[in-house]
């Protein structure tokens, strides 16, 4: 109802059925300038030269929600072949479904012809797999056709600088307006043609601050196993999208009370589930959303290393007392776990070795004296993993001592670095047995925060 007369309000003149409201600059208040300077001139130039041309997609609807766009996509009705001869320097992307990347000065502009909704554009029937997942996705089509097949009805908005208008096809700024995720279509039927929009659902919510519909919810519990068919690579993607989203801690929530997490972090379960580590990955997640907010860098390797880090503490814990060594065990431990993992999210060969590289210099934290600290400094992924530490010692995992200690070293200049060396610490002999036990004192007021994952 509200939906019905918020569109009203927003539509410029009243309009058939299928035909898009087209919203005037007065109403979303989005001038040309706020979009960037290389889409601007792309859509212009296409214009000029006679087709539509729009910016589209996650940049329009953050800019209509205050949150300043990550980048900015084109959709157009040329061709990618008509698209390349408007810009100088262009080039085609890709093979199934073409798309062209214009170089703007520094910027590259995504451009993107307009998508036909499979099965309608031409007669053919979408190639779907037993579960209704749609394998080709690869026709062309008419602006109303593309807004179709999009994922959100927040996500189906273009923005044309020239006129500065918003065409809306599916009432997305009154969603907007209510802070409401909807699907497109048929809920049901859109995660089965791509059950990647139930986590893109979950992300965006938490990204946008929005409620997810309840007709766009519900489905979800019960298709999440669907999950499970996504090919590997695709998810891992997607996993970094919702882990470095600004929001993880909010995501894996709502991924674990959706049931989405078992084809995705099958650990993740097991990992909750006992005190410490839930309360390492909760620290290690707010940390990550600190550092986005802050605009630092995140590595995926750190990422993945903090989620499955209590895993390889378990194994590790169990080889030992199997009677392995303690380095051996650890390699093992770390093998046993990724290879559990990285099945089903494809992790790529060289963020397993950043895990592993940060996994590996945990123990070598240990030793304080000697020249081998000096050795460990000079590790390339010293910084990752005395930052891993912190996030141990800040768990209660570790002596914070030890974490102190190693700053200090670091910050430290050469004279005071020997003068350390000589020194032991005395908490040096306790630290590795009380790995597993949650100090209490750790550090005042973080033994249970609001952002826990439940
Ligand atoms: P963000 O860039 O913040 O991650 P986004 O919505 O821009 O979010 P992109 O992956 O950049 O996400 O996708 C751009 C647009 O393409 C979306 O806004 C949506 O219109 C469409 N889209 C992306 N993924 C899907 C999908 N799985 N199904 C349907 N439409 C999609
Ligand atoms: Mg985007």
């Amino acid at each position: 109802m509200i939906r019905k007369f918020l569109s009203r309000v927003f539509g410029n003149k009243p309009r058939g059925r299928g035909e898009p409201a087209v919203i005037p600059h007065s109403r979303h208040g989005i001038r040309r300038e706020a979009i960037s300077g290389g889409s601007r001139r792309v859509a212009e130039t296409l214009q000029e030269n006679g087709y539509q041309a729009f910016v589209v997609g996650g940049a329009v609807r953050d800019l209509l929600a205050g949150i300043p766009p990550k980048d900015f996509d084109v959709a157009t009705d040329a061709t990618p072949e008509q698209v390349r001869r408007c810009f100088r320097r262009a080039r085609l992307i890709g093979r199934r479904f073409q798309i062209v990347h214009v170089m703007m000065g520094q910027e590259t502009v995504e451009v993107t012809t307009f998508r036909g909704h499979h099965g309608q554009w031409d007669g053919a029937r979408a190639q779907t797999d037993d579960q209704g997942r749609v394998l080709r996705d690869n026709v062309f089509g008419s602006q109303k056709e593309d807004a179709a097949r999009r994922d959100f009805t927040v996500n189906a908005l273009y923005y044309d600088p020239v006129t500065e208008t918003v065409i809306d096809y599916h009432s997305g700024m009154a969603d907007l307006e209510q802070k409401t995720l909807r699907m497109i279509g048929k809920p049901a039927t859109r995660y089965r043609e791509d059950p990647v929009r139930m986590l893109r659902a979950v992300r965006l919510a938490a990204k946008l601050d929005f409620s997810i519909d309840e007709d766009t919810r519900r489905p979800i519990g019960e298709l999440a196993s669907l999950i499970e068919n996504v090919p590997p690579p695709r998810l891992f993607d997607e996993m970094l999208k919702l882990l470095t989203s600004g929001h993880s801690a909010q995501c894996l929530r709502q991924l674990r009370a959706e049931g989405l997490h078992h084809g995705l972090l099958p650990l993740l379960d097991t990992i909750v589930e006992q005190p410490q580590g839930k309360r390492f990955v909760t620290l290690a997640l707010e940390n990550t959303d600190r550092r986005v907010r802050e605009g630092r860098p995140i590595s995926p390797g750190f990422l993945f290393a903090t989620l499955f880090w209590n895993e390889v503490l378990v194994h590790w814990e169990a080889l030992q007392d199997g009677g392995e060594r303690p380095i051996p065990a650890l390699y093992q431990a770390m093998d046993e776990t990724l290879d559990t993992q990285a099945e089903k999210l494809a992790i790529t060969r060289r963020v397993a070795g950043d895990i592993k590289d940060i996994w590996a210099l945990q123990p070598r934290f240990e030793v304080c004296s000697g020249k081998r600290p000096y050795g460990l400094l000079e590790h390339p992924r010293f910084k990752a993993g005395l930052d891993f530490l912190r996030l141990r010692a800040e768990a209660g995992e570790v002596d914070a001592a030890l974490e102190a200690w190693w700053s200090d070293f670091l910050a430290a200049d050469g004279e005071t670095r020997a003068a350390m060396l000589a020194q032991k610490p005395a908490e040096k002999k306790k630290r590795r047995r009380r790995r597993r036990t949650v100090r209490a004192d750790a550090e005042p007021g973080r033994e249970s925060t609001d952002t826990e994952i439940a």
